[in-house]
């Protein structure tokens, strides 16, 4: 359904002539299908790049008195950032890029949707503060991963999933209503997410986001944390082959191996409980090869060797970040107990040394974006959060549905490329498998959806919280009964909110 011309002059006229576009070639550039992805996105109607929220407060009002669907984006790097069907058009946010505040003193920064982590990370290490990063890369958008989709990271451990650093928020709800959220409601300022009454918090973001299925965010405050570097990162050498080492008498990192999942699980739970440690992973190890080579020739000499899979089958990933030298001593006396007791060694000096000589994997500015390279299929499932205990538990019911699909060659024979990461100092933990498979295989589209179902069924049979409750509505209305029926309750939030039904509904 094209927009009507005088529906797009309409629009137009909100963001004027050099922000809006229903050309065919530009719609063919926001349409094309994700190289992974077997579903080729609807097309949407026109891209518009809004500049404020005043424009997207009327963009919406527009669109919801002309029953025209809208999904906001920034970098599109996941498949929710696409229309969920036709008769939509996206609000591409990159023009509203600004770093509105940093507040030093009281800890917090106030951004908008287009401010990406590459931007954000190096402006705060000026200021000697920092905040989780998400592996996605530099180009993700900063507001995007706190306010609307995901939040895991590396270092959670020693801070948290990034809907716990949300703060006072700017809100365009469905309808196109301007609201302030938290203790921006009573102009007391950015510093709290929750204001007197009940809080909205949770309708925006709760452990995953609404992937613009409530509205458009259009500014927000996040939590800082203190940055034990320097202003400046000490990189050395050109991507791809760059080295980065933050001050050796301060920072270390490890990597150990485990006999079993279970004494892994006990050391990560031990080193939780002594509070020690930035970064705590049970990590993949595919993609941790995909990670330390530089090309798809040398990833497959590498995973031929056949040490990652030895060495990484079940290891757990340090980072020690500490103040001072003797803060640091401390907390590597507390882990080598803890490693000893449960019985873990040091892995391989070949991998160890990979860490070591680049901490970018702690920072992650760099080089995440490097999982993609392989060219063919991948795909993430489970990504849903519980006690560390109970993520071990769906970790280790893996193998009962992984080992057909590849006995049957459909994905890369990896079964332990999954993690777990801790959060809050072990209070919780959150888990992911990611699964790699082959795109010139006949029928490869059915991959990842027989793969994912699969996934799901062991959750169901088992009781497990692994799988998260996706958006769509088939998953959700079959995993929502495991979480307290919360596919029911999204709808009821949806309808209140979305009576019309077009931000970007599924
Ligand atoms: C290689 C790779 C690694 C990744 N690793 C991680 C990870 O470690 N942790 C993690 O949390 N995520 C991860 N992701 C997932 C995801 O890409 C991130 O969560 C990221 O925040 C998305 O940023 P983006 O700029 O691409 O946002 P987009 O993909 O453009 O948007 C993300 C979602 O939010 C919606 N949205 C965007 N802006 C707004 C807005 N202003 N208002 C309302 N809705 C909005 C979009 O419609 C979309 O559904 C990874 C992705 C890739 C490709």
């Amino acid at each position: 359904m094209p927009l009507s011309r005088d529906v797009y002059a309409e629009l137009e006229q909100v963001v004027g002539p050099r922000h809006i576009s229903d050309k065919p070639w530009i719609l063919a550039g926001v349409r094309a299908a994700q190289p992974s992805s077997p579903m080729k996105p609807p097309s949407p109607e026109a891209v518009l790049l809004p500049g404020s929220a005043a424009e997207i407060q009327q963009i919406v009002r527009i669109c919801n008195r002309h029953g025209i669907r809208y999904i906001a984006t920034i970098s599109s790097l996941i498949g929710f950032a696409y229309p969920s069907g036709p008769g939509t058009i996206i609000l591409q946010l990159k023009r509203m890029n600004q770093l509105v505040e940093v507040n030093a003193q009281d800890r917090y920064a106030v951004i908008e949707p287009g401010v990406r982590h590459g931007q954000l990370r190096t402006e705060l290490m000026k200021h000697g503060l920092t905040y989780p990063v998400a592996a996605v890369g530099p180009g993700g958008s900063v507001l995007a991963n706190f306010a609307c989709s995901s939040g895991d990271n590396h270092c959670q451990h020693g801070a948290s999933r990034t809907n716990r650093y949300l703060l006072g928020l700017e809100w365009v709800t469905p309808e196109g209503e301007l609201v302030r959220v938290g203790s921006l409601a009573n102009d007391a300022g950015w510093f709290c997410a929750d204001g007197p009454g009940p809080s909205l918090r949770g309708i925006i973001k709760g452990f995953v986001g609404q992937w613009s299925g409530m509205g458009v965010v259009t500014r927000i405050a996040i939590g800082l944390d203190a940055w034990r570097g320097p202003p400046e990162l000490p990189t050395q050498g050109r991507s791809p082959s760059y080295r980065m080492r933050l001050d050796p008498a301060c920072h270390k990192t490890f990597v150990f191996k485990f006999p079993t999942l279970e004494q892994a699980r006990d050391a990560m739970i031990a080193i939780g409980e002594a509070e020690i440690a930035q970064a705590v992973l049970k990590y993949f190890n595919a993609s941790a090869a995909l990670l330390a080579t530089e090309s798809a020739n040398e990833f497959w000499e590498l995973w031929d060797s056949g040490l990652f899979q030895r060495e990484l089958a079940r290891p757990l990933y340090v980072f020690l970040s500490a103040w001072t030298h003797e803060e640091l001593e401390y907390e590597e006396c507390v882990l080598r107990d803890i490693i000893a007791e449960f019985g873990g060694a040091d892995v391989d000096e070949r991998i160890q040394r990979i860490y070591s000589d680049n901490m970018d994997f702690y920072i992650l500015v760099g080089a995440l974006q490097r999982v993609l390279r392989l060219g063919g299929g991948w795909a993430p499932c489970k990504l849903s959060g519980d006690s560390i205990g109970h993520m071990f538990e769906v970790g280790k019911a893996i193998p009962e549905f992984i080992t057909p699909f590849i006995e049957q060659g459909r994905i890369l024979d990896a079964p332990d490329n999954w993690q777990i990461i801790p959060l809050e100092y072990g209070h919780s933990a959150h888990i992911e498998l990611l699964f790699l498979y082959d795109r010139n295989q006949p029928d490869w589209g059915k991959v990842p959806m027989d793969f994912m179902r699969a996934s799901m069924q062991a959750d169901i049979r088992n009781g497990h919280h692994g799988t998260m409750p996706l958006r769509t509505v088939a998953a959700s209305q079959a995993i929502g009964a495991l979480f307290s029926n919360a596919h029911m309750w999204a709808n009821r939030v949806k309808d209140a909110f979305d009576p019309q039904r077009v931000s970007n509904p599924f």
